[in-house]
């Protein structure tokens, strides 16, 4: 049966970022299962350090809760700015960055990365290192031409933004608007840094079902094109375990990397 789209106001009524954290990013959750988390780790790991990649400023669109999408660029940013339009995630979030007892324990995916870098045993200065990077935790709209309303930042050296533009818009044509919206923070030259998941209608977390956009490559890869973007790198992981099918249905993850070009056709 189709499902109804599910938009910001249902994800602030009724997100639960604990549980989209317990479901998703503990060892049996959905995205680690099906390979999207490691993945995503290797392919961050090995985009920042080759080095090309750096700056001042990183922000993050649609960050939820979650912490690995920093583990690899906080070695290069001087600030990361997390965002999210659910106030519940910014305040999971800052739980976590604050140290507060009982928030979701990252450190088997902390030790993950530490390890690609050559040293496991350094994984609590990590996360030090994440905590000291990410500067401000801000509420964003991608719906929005300028998603960090009412505020106006210098445009960053660099974006990230994980399964998030595919939950947030109904159809392909809000999905380009929003990439447009975003592309806004970002300076001419600067890097695009993106994963998600193809090929997915929904996910679940708790009771409470999410749609999704059905991404495929190819729109995924003119979309950006057609954002004002140049294609680095457009890697393709298919879903390694399908045990998880009933919290939701991705057949892929996808990681690109695209710079945005400094003049606009
Ligand atoms: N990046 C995180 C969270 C992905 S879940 C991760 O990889 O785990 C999708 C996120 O998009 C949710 O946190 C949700 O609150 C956010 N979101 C949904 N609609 C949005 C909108 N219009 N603007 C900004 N964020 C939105």
């Amino acid at each position: 049966m189709a499902l109804d789209f599910t938009g910001k106001e249902d994800y602030q009524k009724d997100f639960d970022p604990r549980a989209h954290l317990d479901i998703q990013y503990t060892p049996e959750g959905a995205l680690v299962t099906g390979g999207y988390l490691s993945f995503m780790l290797k392919n961050l790991f090995t985009t920042f350090a080759s080095g090309a990649i750096r700056g001042d400023t990183l922000i993050d669109i649609g960050s939820g809760a979650s912490i690995y999408q920093f583990l690899s660029a906080c070695e290069f940013f001087r600030e990361i700015i997390a965002s999210d339009y659910s106030d519940r995630c910014l305040q999971e979030l800052e739980k976590w960055l604050k140290k507060v007892r009982g928030t979701f324990d990252w450190s088997s995916t902390v030790k993950f990365v530490c390890e690609l870098e050559g040293d496991r045993e350094k994984w609590t200065e990590k996360e030090e290192r994440v905590r000291t990077t990410v500067t401000r935790l801000l509420k964003c709209d991608v719906t929005k031409s300028n998603p960090l309303e009412p505020l106006t930042l210098p445009q960053a050296d660099c974006l990230l933004s994980f399964l998030c533009l595919q939950s947030a818009c109904m159809d392909p044509e809000s999905f380009c608007s929003a990439l447009r919206n975003i592309t806004s923070l970002l300076k001419p030259g600067g890097y695009l840094v993106t994963g998600g998941v193809l090929g997915a209608s929904r996910y679940k977390v708790g009771q409470k079902v999410f749609s999704n956009i059905v991404l495929e490559k190819d729109f995924l890869e003119s979309a950006i094109c057609d954002a004002g973007y140049v294609v680095e790198r457009l890697d393709v992981l298919p879903r390694v375990d399908m045990t998880a099918l009933h919290v939701t249905d991705f057949k892929a993850s996808f990681f690109l990397v695209a710079r945005k070009q400094t003049v606009v056709k």
